[in-house]
Order: C-alpha cells, then sequence, then structure tokens
C-alpha cells in the first residue's frame, strides 16, 4: 500500500514504478482583520488563485505560487514573501476591509501533486496487483478521505469497489496518460 503523501513517488520507485506526484510547498497565513467584512464570507477564491476564508475570529489564507514546481518535502520553510508580494495586494485589491490585515501565524506544507491531472490515483497497480496505492491528491484529500478509506477498504476486503466507483481514479490513466483533469485546485 502506498499512503506516503509528498514521499509517493519515492515509494512507488521502490517497486520500478513511476508515479507522477511531486510535494509541492504551499504555506498558509493565519491573520486578523482590524475591520472584517461586516457580512460572514464564505471561501473566496480569487482568479488568481489567492483564497481566503473566516477562521474563528480570524482569517486563513494563501495562494498557489508562481513558478510553481517541486520543492523539498523537507522543507518546511513557510514562504513570507507571499503574503507581502502576492497576497495582501490581492485581498486589499478584493475589498477594503482587507487593507488593514496582520499575520498572526503561518506554516507550510506540501501538496501531493499529480502533474498528469491535479486528481487522485487510487486502486491496485494493473501490474502488480497487490501494490495498491492512495496517491496524488493534489492538495483536495481531506475532503475526499472518507470515499477513498471506505473504497479502498471494499477493495482489499471484496477485490472491487461496492458503494462508490473509483475506477476513473485508477493507475490505468497513468499508463495511458489519460488525464482526468481536477480544474478546481487552489
Ligand atoms: C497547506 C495545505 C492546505 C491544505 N488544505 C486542504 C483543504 O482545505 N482541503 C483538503 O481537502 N485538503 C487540503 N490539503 C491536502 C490534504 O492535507 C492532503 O491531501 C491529505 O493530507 C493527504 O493525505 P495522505 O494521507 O494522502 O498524505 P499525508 O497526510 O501526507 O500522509 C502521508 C503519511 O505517510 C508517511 N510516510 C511518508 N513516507 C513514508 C515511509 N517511507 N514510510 C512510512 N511512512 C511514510 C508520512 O509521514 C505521513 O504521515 C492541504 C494540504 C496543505 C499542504
Amino acid at each position: 500500500m502506498n499512503a506516503a503523501g509528498p514521499n509517493a513517488a519515492n515509494i512507488a520507485a521502490m517497486a520500478g514504478i513511476d508515479l507522477p506526484v511531486e510535494p509541492r510547498k504551499r504555506t498558509n497565513f493565519l491573520f486578523d482583520c482590524a475591520t472584517p467584512p461586516p457580512l460572514d464570507i464564505p471561501l473566496m477564491i480569487n482568479p488568481d488563485g489567492v483564497w481566503t476564508r473566516p477562521e474563528g475570529k480570524h482569517f486563513l489564507t494563501g495562494c498557489s505560487p508562481e513558478p510553481d514546481g517541486p520543492a523539498d518535502p523537507n522543507d518546511f520553510d513557510p514562504n513570507h514573501a507571499e503574503f507581502e508580494e502576492i497576497i495582501w495586494p490581492a485581498l486589499a485589491a478584493r475589498s477594503k476591509n482587507f487593507e488593514a490585515i496582520k499575520v498572526l501565524r503561518f506554516w507550510a506544507g506540501h501538496y501531493a501533486y499529480n502533474t498528469l491531472d491535479q486528481n487522485a490515483v487510487t486502486g491496485a497497480h494493473p501490474e502488480i496487483s497487490n501494490f495498491i496505492f492512495a496517491n496524488g491528491f493534489s492538495g483536495h484529500g481531506l475532503q475526499q478521505a472518507p470515499a477513498m478509506g471506505r473504497g479502498i477498504a471494499e477493495l482489499i476486503c471484496h477485490g472491487k469497489y461496492q458503494s462508490l466507483d473509483l475506477t476513473p481514479l485508477g493507475f490505468e490513466r497513468i499508463l495511458s496518460q489519460t488525464p482526468f483533469k481536477e480544474k478546481c485546485v487552489i
């Protein structure tokens, strides 16, 4: 079973398998807003990829850096410049309420980024049938975790998916280079 997150390609390589999943660093910032928007805002995503949402009485934010690319999976240093140069200007342009904001906390992690189609790779390898993958969630794995966990459990216990057919996310599309594109990745 390969459930190694951003380290997935290294685990696949142990079996001689090329898995197009790479670590991509993302920094998240928690900020205080001097005059918050009067209404509760939902998750807001700018066309440039800058996003923000309320987090208690504060706000959480991040962006997709440009250029983006493979990162050292052991590098957890937050990229402070992203807030100053990308996020703050974008938020301030979106709303005057976001002009006076102050970073309170920040941290960095890594997306397990599927470079073929930004989507998960699940199920058994077509040629090594006892090697099961749950990889490449590309920044949206938490929300898919319940379905993935159930699907993989069904595959192991019953030899096939029962409640939800996850075969479109299988390894076959990697071999045939047929993307099953996820377009809404932030
Ligand atoms: C900043 C950030 C924000 C995110 N926001 C969201 C969000 O809002 N919504 C959402 O749905 N998803 C979000 N995600 C993505 C989500 O966190 C991941 O998709 C999810 O955690 C992936 O789960 P996983 O179990 O596949 O991998 P991981 O949680 O990375 O777990 C992999 C595990 O494998 C272990 N491991 C690695 N190599 C080995 C080895 N050789 N031997 C043994 N163990 C090993 C690691 O230590 C780790 O515990 C975000 C990710 C980041 C970085």
